[in-house]
């Protein structure tokens, strides 16, 4: 995934962004700014607007946002919109609504706002398959790996999905799992028989799949 590896050159770089491209052109003045969540719609099921983003957040249909996003850093100074709204940098960037959750589909959320978690076994549901997803609002392949999830979880009672919101480099959550982490999404899957299978970092929704049926023969 390269993309995500753009993100976050350097763990402690807090949401460094950027064309990699551009990032060794731009000198002491980047050109490119921090992804933040600030783009995220208030509410799900929020409107789109012709440029792909939430018609709420978008700085070229409401200009006077911009003050508000350049103050965050998340500004996209090659391209004049918030590094969070470039499709041009970021063409993974996705704001669309996730599928509807069928009922009974199991989704808990251990960290709302990166608060720790002190250790991941005794949340793994014994009999199900538990998928354990460290993630952050800004990150657009974690959306991927929602989108994923969420199709699976439509389909089948026998996977339990763990949400944990590290939200930046630097909360408790962060500081306890993504010490060697060098992109997000982080993705925790134990089997049936409660023990770990696979820590998959970044994205790959193939080793996903594969780790999900290995914890189901579990
Ligand atoms: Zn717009
Ligand atoms: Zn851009």
């Amino acid at each position: 995934m390269t993309l995500a590896k753009s993100f976050f050159i350097g763990g402690a770089v807090l949401l460094s962004a950027g064309c990699a491209s551009s990032r060794s052109a731009a000198g002491s003045e980047p050109a490119h700014g921090q992804l933040s969540s600030l783009s995220v719609a208030s509410r799900p099921g929020a409107e789109f607007c012709e440029h792909r983003v939430p018609r709420e957040t978008c700085t070229r249909c409401n200009p006077h946002l911009e003050e508000k996003f350049k103050a965050a850093k998340d500004w996209c100074g090659e391209h004049a919109v918030p590094e969070s709204q470039c499709y041009l940098c970021h063409p993974d960037l996705s704001f669309e609504p996730l599928p509807a959750l069928a009922e009974g589909a199991d989704l808990r959320k251990l960290s709302e706002a990166g608060e720790d978690v002190p250790e991941l076994g005794s949340h793994a549901v014994r009999g199900k398959v538990t998928v354990f997803d460290f993630y952050a609002d800004w990150c657009p392949p974690c959306r991927q790996v929602d989108a994923h999830m969420y199709g699976l979880l439509n389909g089948r009672t026998d996977v339990a999905y763990r949400k944990l919101n590290v939200v930046s480099w630097d909360t408790p959550l962060a500081k306890r799992y993504l010490g060697g982490v060098p992109n997000l999404p982080f993705v925790v899957v134990y089997g049936k028989d409660g023990r770990e299978v696979a820590r998959l970092m970044g994205l790959d929704l193939d080793a996903l799949d594969k780790a999900i049926a290995e914890g189901g023969s579990r």
